[in-house]
């Protein structure tokens, strides 16, 4: 049976123990994030640019702001309008500014989408320098261009700590572990699994002392979730919608399957 336990939670981080699913089942879940599809600009027309950034750098940093769509929105070429551009597939954009001055994420003026962070740097203009240019944005996944990738998902295994009854012997590895995962309980230690990331100083360390090093070794079985969003969906969402995808394309091959003559 599965189990999910949360360890730590922010407003852009989420980190779980899962127990019960296996390395390959976890590796799906983190490479399913590159098929989820998030908003990100896509073409950018110039009429000013006195910067001292090339239009293709300005672009390119354009690209990469995070920005949420609405739930209803449609791939560009999956949408009736057939590419030409319309509300539920272009969000689009306008941006006049004049130096001197850092001009911001914010100043950008946003149709048919939000602007995640107002305070994005784009590019810095001197006196009398201007910047006028207007963008389009689509939907997109990291398959196709890493600027569509909502935010990065990673796992390791947890430890698997077989202690002996005597660990009395063992008490001054309690500051040898950089993660400080073993805890001195009395006489005795005891070893917090989730802090252990396996890096093996204890175990380098018996062996220099040329003692019995600790039973230590990577689960196969129960694994440390890391998901960070880069803005666009809450981290749970996030690994939600990567469970979808695979769901859909499981999907797909079954019913390919079922097909078959
Ligand atoms: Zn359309």
């Amino acid at each position: 049976m599965v189990k999910i336990e949360k360890l730590k939670e922010t407003k852009d981080k989420i980190t779980f123990s899962i127990d019960g699913i296996n390395s390959t089942i976890a590796n799906s879940i983190r490479r399913s994030t590159f098929e989820i599809e998030v908003l990100a600009i896509d073409l950018v027309e110039f009429y000013k640019n006195d910067s001292a950034l090339y239009d293709e750098m300005i672009a390119l940093r354009l690209g990469l702001l995070p920005l949420k769509a609405p739930k209803s929105f449609t791939r560009r070429g999956d949408c009736s309008c057939k590419e030409k551009g319309c509300l539920k597939c272009t969000a689009s954009f306008k941006l006049k500014a004049e130096g001197p001055g850092t001009v911001y994420s914010k100043e950008l003026k946003a149709k048919g989408c939000d602007i995640v962070f107002e305070e994005m740097p784009l590019v810095i203009l001197a006196k009398d320098q201007e910047l006028e240019l207007t963008a389009e944005a689509y939907l997109g996944s990291a398959i196709e261009h890493t600027k569509f990738l909502p935010g990065l998902v990673w796992f390791r295994s947890n430890a698997v700590i077989n202690l002996t009854k005597d660990t009395e012997s063992y008490t001054d590895l309690v500051n040898i572990c950089p993660k400080r995962a073993i805890i001195s309980k009395g006489s005795k230690i005891e070893i917090d699994s989730l802090k252990c990331d396996l890096c093996e100083c204890c175990i380098e360390y018996c062996n220099e002392k040329n003692k019995k090093p600790l039973d230590l070794k990577a689960s196969e079985d129960s694994f440390t979730m890391f998901i960070e969003s880069f803005g666009q969906l809450e981290p749970k969402e996030l690994f939600i919608e990567s469970l979808n995808i695979i769901d859909k394309n499981l999907d797909e091959v079954a019913k390919a399957v079922k097909k078959l003559k």
